[in-house]
């Protein structure tokens, strides 16, 4: 069964927490045992799992892509977007979490982040579950 979640973005970078939906619909999907694939259909954006207690390591990750790939370097795409094509090529488009018991898997201080690189956007997540 394969879902599309919408989202909406506010700034050219960010990491939305979307742990709560695609919880929901393992919950709706009523599996016991299986897993969740969550896939980013984007070029400029991508998904990752990390910390989501405290929010500075989000912002440390991104202010360390930041500094790793800056907006300005001189890049050969004319699109003038290339470091949020690099940023997403780092991240990764994909995740993969266990389902147990009918519930994600995830360790105690793991979510699981969209991560725009290009925004503001309108974005759309796939999630698989089976
Ligand atoms: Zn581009």
């Amino acid at each position: 069964m394969v879902h599309s979640l919408s989202l909406s973005t506010r700034q050219r970078s960010e990491m939305i927490e979307i742990t709560a939906e695609v919880e929901r619909l393992v919950a709706e999907s009523g599996l016991d045992e299986g897993r969740v694939t969550v896939y980013c259909p984007h070029t400029t954006a991508g998904v990752t799992i990390n910390e989501d207690a405290d929010p500075t390591v989000r912002a440390d990750i991104l202010e360390a892509l930041e500094r790793l790939v800056p907006w300005r370097g001189g890049y050969r795409h004319t699109e003038g977007n290339a470091a949020a094509h690099i940023k997403a090529s780092l991240v990764g488009h994909s995740v993969t979490v266990p389902i147990m018991g009918g519930r994600l898997a995830l360790g105690t201080w793991q979510g699981i982040f969209f991560c725009e690189f290009d925004g503001p956007r309108s974005r759309r997540v796939l999630v698989h579950i089976g």
